[in-house]
């Protein structure tokens, strides 16, 4: 007869325990969907266990933006390592393509994981944003066009980057992220970005990253 290491036999008692544990109900609302999504986005989808979501939505019940801040805060706390994701055998498509974000996102840092799950997932607004980030408002086109072009820089990695160096880069980065998501911009400001776009390639090429980066995260759909 073969034996069983006493430790395969706790592991594997415990894995069908997880398996027929009832799914707490308020998982099973579009919300708590969403924010067992969000987790995974920002510890990666092994360290994230569901009781993660379960307690911020029992005590948050009525308020949406709550049980996202309690989400996250929750996710603060555990402070993991993002693991790296498993190779996967060889997939469809549509898996690779979802396979490909999940290692761009797991690549970034913890605070551009956090950005990008609130805007482009939740939609959030800046001054929600920094609120759940517990950050300031004018701090989040900053982090959130840096998380977008780095995002973008781990989906083409290896491509180099030839553009030439701008001096605006800052400014106009800023600006993009907040026309990029619908927050306002000056009439100035406004002018000022629509110039500077038709005469510097660098700032156009960041552009244009920022929005594939937006649109594939967008696009990644929950499995
Ligand atoms: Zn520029």
């Amino acid at each position: 007869m073969k034996v069983v290491p006493e430790q395969q036999l706790r592991v594997k008692d415990q894995r069908v325990r997880h398996v027929r544990r009832p799914r707490p109900e308020l998982l099973d609302t579009p919300l708590g969907m969403d924010l067992v999504e969000l987790a995974e986005r920002i510890l990666g989808p092994e360290a994230v266990g569901t009781d993660v979501v379960v307690a911020a939505l029992k005590d948050t019940v009525q308020s949406r933006m709550q049980a996202i801040s309690r989400t996250v805060s929750e996710c603060r706390r555990r402070d993991v390592q993002f693991r790296p994701l498993k190779p996967s055998a060889p997939a469809a498509l549509a898996q690779a393509v979802e396979t490909e974000l999940a290692r761009a996102n797991a690549a970034l840092a913890y605070d551009q994981r956090e950005v990008l799950g609130l805007a482009e997932m939740f939609r959030l607004c800046y001054r929600d944003i920094a609120g759940v980030m517990r950050t300031e408002p004018a701090y989040i086109s900053t982090l959130l066009a840096q998380a977008r072009l780095d995002l973008a820089g781990h989906l083409h990695a290896g491509a180099e980057d030839t553009t030439p160096e701008c001096a605006e880069r800052h400014r106009a980065l800023d600006l993009l992220a907040r026309r990029q998501d619908a927050e306002p911009v000056s009439e100035a400001d406004q002018a000022w970005i629509l110039a500077h776009m038709t005469a510097c390639p660098s700032c156009a090429g960041a552009h244009a990253q920022m929005l594939e980066a937006s649109l594939r995260y967008r696009a990644w759909s929950r499995p």
